[in-house]
């Protein structure tokens, strides 16, 4: 049985291949993005979809696909593997009958960024790697930190001076170096580390830079196509940082599409922030290139906030154009309102992560999307990272209770305003 089907790294720009067991960054030619690519046509023939069912849940269950060589090497706390949840609540709402929910809030450090980087630190240790390297809005760090511990690895974090303080304890608490980095704009942290991976050789675990963390995103489309009965959605709405998530997934769904396992590929669409969405401004004006762009400062959604993407976006770019979907900013008043939304799907979303909803309410009266599209938002965080924004959400109730029979019992006639009788009780159990 071969474990792994990859084969090579590839490079964006100049097309040199690359032996794959060596810890490369960029290209060492020319500094272009590197994409590990797979035997697609002997994946074909020795693999069916059927294979997998039986396999344990996790991200892991899908190792052909990665560039892992050896299950030895796995660094896993049961990352992936997460419920795709039909809406009850939302989709009445929007006239919506097929929206789903990825619901990446479980993960085990509470973000999706648990698959990217239990595969990277599982191939950093693959290579014999002793220290890495990243910068975070909060969410990677802590993956990286928790990955980096259980695998005897040396992390170091540079956390944004955005981020909020209990994202940049719970680096800490998981046994990283932390900093705290002061920017202009995200082009000078590129450029910072671009001239890193240049003059000291140094490994790091940044998205695209990296090139296997965004690899494992392609679970994404493995788990949502095989939640479908091996057919992908319509649509799948993803919130946009650097792009690597919403990038992994696409490249997921392609590869299913080359293999036959599923027959259409659904439309990407990006979501960012009003106050920043660099790749939004691109795509409206048509270019496969996005410059920098807005204010991070302004935005509840820390983790979506780049004001410039990796290398100007042109593979998230790309993604969207060739999946002939589209890419759209929100408000913060319009993720708060997805953050109550998502509450009544039994979901606790960070903003970033409800912006995925946030975007659908004017796909929907756009026209963007019909109602009986498939569509699935991804819920890539947990809102418990975030909670000042919950509190923020939803006003605190006021009611106050004395520990009494009668007082308990009048709370609840006014609180259900009607008199309460023993059958009434009953009725409404059987309605559950
Ligand atoms: C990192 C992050 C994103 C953005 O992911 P990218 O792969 O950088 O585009 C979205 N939501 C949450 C909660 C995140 O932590
Ligand atoms: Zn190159």
């Amino acid at each position: 049985m071969t474990w792994s089907y990859a084969t090579h790294y590839s490079c964006d720009n100049c097309t040199e291949r690359f032996e794959l067991m060596q810890p490369l960054n960029t290209c060492p030619s020319c500094g272009g993005l590197l994409e590990i690519q797979y035997d697609l046509d002997r994946m074909k023939v020795e693999l069916q979809p059927k294979l997998f069912d039986s396999r344990e849940p996790s991200m892991w269950r899908w190792h052909e696909f990665y560039p892992l060589q050896d299950g030895t090497n796995v660094v896993s706390m049961g990352e992936g593997g997460t419920p795709l949840l039909p809406s009850v609540y939302v989709g009445k709402k929007l006239g919506l009958s097929k929206l789903y929910f990825k619901n990446d809030a479980l993960m085990p450090t509470g973000s999706f960024k648990d698959r990217g980087f239990s595969l990277a630190v599982s191939f950093a240790k693959e290579l014999g790697l002793s220290r890495g390297l990243t910068y975070s809005s909060g969410n990677a760090g802590a993956s990286f930190a928790a990955y980096a511990s259980r695998a005897g690895l040396d992390a170091t974090v540079l956390v944004e001076y955005l981020a909020n303080p209990i994202k940049k304890a719970i680096i800490g608490l998981y046994g990283a170096h932390t900093a705290t980095l002061h920017f202009e704009s995200m082009t000078d942290i590129s450029a910072m580390l671009e001239q890193a991976v240049r003059d000291l050789g140094l490994y790091q675990f940044v998205n695209f830079i990296n090139p296997t963390r965004h690899e494992a995103m392609k679970s994404y489309a493995y788990e949502i196509s095989q939640a479908l009965g091996w057919k992908a959605p319509d649509l799948m709405i993803h919130p946009v940082g650097t792009g690597g998530g919403i990038w992994g997934a696409w490249k997921g769904f392609c590869e299913l599409k080359q293999l036959e396992w599923i027959d259409s590929l659904p439309k990407m669409v990006a979501v960012q922030p009003s106050a920043t969405g660099p790749i939004v401004q691109a795509f409206k004006q048509g270019a496969r290139h996005a410059e920098k762009h807005g204010d991070p400062t302004q935005t509840i959604a820390q983790s979506i906030a780049a004001d410039a993407p990796i290398q100007g976006g042109r593979r998230v770019l790309n993604a969207i154009y060739d999946s002939g979907g589209f890419a759209d900013v929100v408000t913060n008043e319009e993720i708060i309102e997805a953050v109550q939304w998502l509450g009544n799907e039994g979901i606790c979303a960070e903003p970033a992560s409800a912006a995925s909803l946030a975007v659908l309410k004017r796909a929907v009266s756009n026209g963007f999307v019909q109602p009986d599209d498939c569509v699935v938002c991804v819920i890539t965080g947990s809102g418990l990272k975030q909670p000042s924004v919950i509190q923020q959400a939803i006003a605190e109730s006021q009611l106050k209770l004395n520990a009494s029979f009668e007082d308990l019992n009048k709370l609840l006639t006014e609180l259900w305003k009607e008199t309460i009788r023993l059958e009434m009780i009953w009725c409404s159990n059987q309605a559950l």
